[in-house]
């Protein structure tokens, strides 16, 4: 079986939707990756930090996926790292509240040594540094390094950040974290110069517009599912990013043909994780649901048009 190793945010967060708002609740980049991933056949391991304060039944719930946490430290003495967040009416944009680092100020990763061989390293939004120590821990040149990250890296650790971008193969990030890192406007523009910073391959997320895959002068492009109910958008790139490496993994081809089908399977995880508060809806996915929707899914993408 191939292994997957995450690093990335286990979190408490906050979140404010025209919906609803909640209190702390479980969260965090690592925690939406390990859920994705948790639904293909691979050996997945989450590398992270909590403090003291980080309740049990969390970690259990993802122990319970199948996902190896002996690499997610505890700081007793510490608080986990917060994030809180507003939606705005159209629940595409939203305003960070709070960012709090707490542990996550002093984190010095370990890679499980039985994870140190992963084909597929996944590096979640967090401090560049640590992703790059995450990938220096690699004892075998991986086969594919996925970064994602967010504005707020690069508003504060920009120098490390591209550091990191140049040694990965994929990156994933959104439109406007696109057009920040790069200042153009346009998407494919954007596409070429990240291409020209070091990954071979920019997935760029539009929420409820799908996303776009560039590799050299080939695109790809998957509209996002329409959905009737969208509760709360919170960790929707993440669990995209989790499905598509879930995906590859399992797969074990990494060509761009595939990745067409790895950024439909990260689309459709995604559909799923909005449609509840926070984690909820990711925790209790069944496989069988996904199935239906990948259907759903390819007949409304599906058309047969006769070019003369
Ligand atoms: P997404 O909606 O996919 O952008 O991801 C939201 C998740 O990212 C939340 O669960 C947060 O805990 C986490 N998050 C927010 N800000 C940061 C940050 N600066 N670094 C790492 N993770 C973050």
């Amino acid at each position: 079986m191939s292994k997957l190793v995450i690093v990335g945010t286990v979190a408490f967060d906050a979140i404010e939707t025209p919906f609803g708002k909640t209190d702390k609740i479980l969260g965090g980049a690592a925690t939406y990756i390990g859920l994705a991933a948790s639904q293909f056949n691979i050996d997945s391991a989450v590398v992270s930090i909590v403090g003291g304060d980080f309740p049990q039944k969390y970690l259990d719930l993802l122990a319970d996926r199948n996902i190896d946490i002996s690499g997610v430290e505890i700081v007793k003495e510490g608080k986990t790292f917060f994030w809180s967040g507003k939606y705005h009416n159209d629940m595409n944009s939203r305003d960070t509240l709070a960012t709090e680092l707490n542990v996550l100020a002093d984190f010095n990763p370990v890679v499980p040594a039985t994870y140190r061989d992963s084909e597929i390293v996944m590096l979640g939004n967090l401090h560049p540094i640590v992703q790059l120590s995450v990938l220096e821990q690699m004892e075998s040149k991986p086969k594919l390094v996925i970064l994602d990250t967010m504005n707020f890296w690069m508003d504060c650790a920009l120098p490390e950040l591209l550091n990191v971008i140049k040694k990965v193969d994929v990156i994933t990030i959104n439109d406007e974290e696109a057009r920040q890192l790069t200042g153009e406007y346009s998407l494919v523009v954007a596409a070429r110069k990240i291409h020209e910073m070091g990954p071979k391959y920019v997935v760029i997320k539009k929420g409820e517009h799908g996303a776009l895959l560039f590799h050299k002068d080939n695109v790809f492009y998957a509209p996002a599912l329409p959905l009737e109910e969208v509760f709360d958008p919170t960790g929707a790139g993440d669990t995209f990013a989790g499905g598509f490496a879930g995906y590859l993994a399992q797969t074990k081809d990494i060509s761009f043909e595939n990745m067409k089908n790895a950024v439909i399977y990260g689309s459709t995880l995604a559909s799923f994780c909005v449609e509840k508060f926070g984690t909820e809806r990711m925790t209790d996915l069944k496989n069988k649901e996904v199935h239906h929707r990948l259907q759903e899914f390819k007949s409304l993408t599906q058309f047969d048009i006769e070019l003369t």
